[in-house]
Protein backbone atom coordinates (compact mmCIF):
# COMPACT_ATOMS: atom_id res chain seq x y z
CA UNK A 1 0.00 0.00 0.00
CA UNK A 2 1.54 3.18 -0.24
CA UNK A 3 1.94 5.51 1.28
CA UNK A 4 2.34 2.67 4.73
CA UNK A 5 5.07 3.22 6.98
CA UNK A 6 5.24 -1.27 7.96
CA UNK A 7 4.87 -1.64 3.90
CA UNK A 8 7.84 0.88 3.56
CA UNK A 9 9.41 -1.40 6.24
CA UNK A 10 8.70 -4.53 4.30
CA UNK A 11 10.07 -3.05 0.82
CA UNK A 12 13.08 -2.14 2.91
CA UNK A 13 11.92 1.72 1.37
CA UNK A 14 12.70 2.78 5.15
CA UNK A 15 15.41 1.57 7.72
CA UNK A 16 14.66 -0.98 10.82
CA UNK A 17 15.93 -2.74 13.19
CA UNK A 18 14.62 -6.55 11.52
CA UNK A 19 15.10 -9.59 14.57
CA UNK A 20 13.46 -11.60 12.12
CA UNK A 21 11.57 -12.11 8.57
CA UNK A 22 10.92 -14.83 6.29
CA UNK A 23 8.23 -15.31 3.56
CA UNK A 24 5.31 -14.32 5.73
CA UNK A 25 6.57 -11.47 8.56
CA UNK A 26 9.17 -8.99 9.64
CA UNK A 27 9.56 -8.36 12.88
CA UNK A 28 11.84 -5.01 14.03
CA UNK A 29 12.18 -3.11 17.54
CA UNK A 30 9.99 -0.52 18.06
CA UNK A 31 11.16 3.08 17.43
CA UNK A 32 9.96 3.87 20.81
CA UNK A 33 10.36 0.79 23.17
CA UNK A 34 8.47 1.18 26.22
CA UNK A 35 9.72 -2.55 28.06
CA UNK A 36 13.35 -3.31 27.37
CA UNK A 37 12.27 -6.16 24.32
CA UNK A 38 9.47 -4.08 22.32
CA UNK A 39 9.15 -5.55 19.27
CA UNK A 40 7.22 -5.31 16.53
CA UNK A 41 5.61 -8.27 14.11
CA UNK A 42 4.46 -7.36 11.08
CA UNK A 43 2.37 -9.75 8.27
CA UNK A 44 4.26 -9.30 4.87
CA UNK A 45 0.38 -8.57 3.34
CA UNK A 46 -1.26 -5.10 4.29
CA UNK A 47 -3.98 -5.74 6.65
CA UNK A 48 -5.05 -3.42 8.11
CA UNK A 49 -6.55 -4.47 11.56
CA UNK A 50 -8.28 -7.02 13.56
CA UNK A 51 -11.51 -6.28 11.48
CA UNK A 52 -9.89 -6.54 8.01
CA UNK A 53 -9.08 -10.52 8.56
CA UNK A 54 -11.53 -11.60 6.06
CA UNK A 55 -9.74 -14.11 3.79
CA UNK A 56 -9.15 -17.13 4.96
CA UNK A 57 -5.28 -17.07 3.42
CA UNK A 58 -5.20 -13.85 6.57
CA UNK A 59 -5.05 -16.00 8.84
CA UNK A 60 -1.92 -18.24 7.61
CA UNK A 61 -0.18 -14.58 8.58
CA UNK A 62 -1.67 -14.86 11.87
CA UNK A 63 -0.49 -18.07 12.52
CA UNK A 64 3.35 -17.41 11.19
CA UNK A 65 2.99 -14.01 13.78
CA UNK A 66 2.78 -16.08 16.32
CA UNK A 67 5.25 -18.69 15.18
CA UNK A 68 7.55 -15.54 15.43
CA UNK A 69 6.91 -14.36 18.47
CA UNK A 70 7.47 -17.41 20.38
CA UNK A 71 10.85 -17.73 18.54
CA UNK A 72 11.99 -14.40 19.12
CA UNK A 73 10.77 -14.33 23.02
CA UNK A 74 13.44 -17.93 23.14
CA UNK A 75 15.97 -15.73 21.67
CA UNK A 76 15.35 -12.86 24.05
CA UNK A 77 15.46 -14.49 27.11
CA UNK A 78 11.61 -13.81 27.99
CA UNK A 79 9.84 -17.12 26.74
CA UNK A 80 9.94 -18.37 30.94
CA UNK A 81 9.58 -15.01 32.54
CA UNK A 82 6.57 -14.02 30.44
CA UNK A 83 5.35 -11.05 28.18
CA UNK A 84 2.60 -9.20 26.58
CA UNK A 85 1.31 -9.61 23.16
CA UNK A 86 -0.75 -6.27 22.06
CA UNK A 87 -2.79 -5.62 19.15
CA UNK A 88 -4.28 -2.20 19.20
CA UNK A 89 -7.32 -2.38 16.76
CA UNK A 90 -8.76 0.98 15.53
CA UNK A 91 -8.97 4.56 17.27
CA UNK A 92 -10.11 3.71 20.89
CA UNK A 93 -7.13 1.78 20.97
CA UNK A 94 -4.69 4.02 19.80
CA UNK A 95 -3.42 2.37 16.41
CA UNK A 96 -1.73 4.86 15.31
CA UNK A 97 -0.20 2.81 11.90
CA UNK A 98 -3.19 1.30 9.66
CA UNK A 99 -1.17 -2.24 9.04
CA UNK A 100 -1.78 -4.99 11.25
CA UNK A 101 0.86 -5.40 14.07
CA UNK A 102 1.69 -7.30 17.19
CA UNK A 103 3.51 -5.67 19.80
CA UNK A 104 5.77 -8.05 21.96
CA UNK A 105 6.86 -6.40 24.86
CA UNK A 106 8.28 -8.09 27.74
CA UNK A 107 11.62 -7.92 30.08
CA UNK A 108 10.51 -6.42 32.72
CA UNK A 109 7.66 -6.76 35.62
CA UNK A 110 4.51 -5.11 33.10
CA UNK A 111 1.86 -2.78 35.23
CA UNK A 112 -2.37 -3.83 34.38
CA UNK A 113 -2.90 -3.64 30.98
CA UNK A 114 -6.16 -1.22 30.77
CA UNK A 115 -6.35 1.98 32.52
P1 LIG B 1 0.09 1.27 17.43
O1 LIG B 1 -0.10 2.48 18.32
O2 LIG B 1 -0.40 0.00 18.03
O3 LIG B 1 -0.45 1.51 16.03
O4 LIG B 1 1.65 1.06 17.33
C1 LIG B 1 2.46 1.65 16.36
C2 LIG B 1 3.88 1.50 16.84
O5 LIG B 1 4.74 1.67 15.74
C3 LIG B 1 4.32 2.50 17.91
O6 LIG B 1 4.72 1.80 19.08
C4 LIG B 1 5.47 3.24 17.26
O7 LIG B 1 6.51 3.53 18.16
C5 LIG B 1 5.92 2.26 16.19
N1 LIG B 1 6.56 2.84 15.04
C6 LIG B 1 6.11 3.83 14.24
N2 LIG B 1 6.96 4.06 13.23
C7 LIG B 1 7.98 3.18 13.38
C8 LIG B 1 9.17 2.91 12.64
N3 LIG B 1 9.50 3.59 11.54
N4 LIG B 1 9.98 1.93 13.10
C9 LIG B 1 9.68 1.24 14.21
N5 LIG B 1 8.55 1.43 14.93
C10 LIG B 1 7.73 2.40 14.53
ZN1 LIG C 1 0.98 -1.67 4.94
Amino acid sequence: MDNCIFCKIINKEIPSKIVLENEHVIAFEDLNPVAPVHILIVPKKHISDAMDLEEVTDYTYIKEVFKAIRKIATEKGISESGFRIVNNCKSDAGQTVEHIHFHLIGGKQLGKMVD
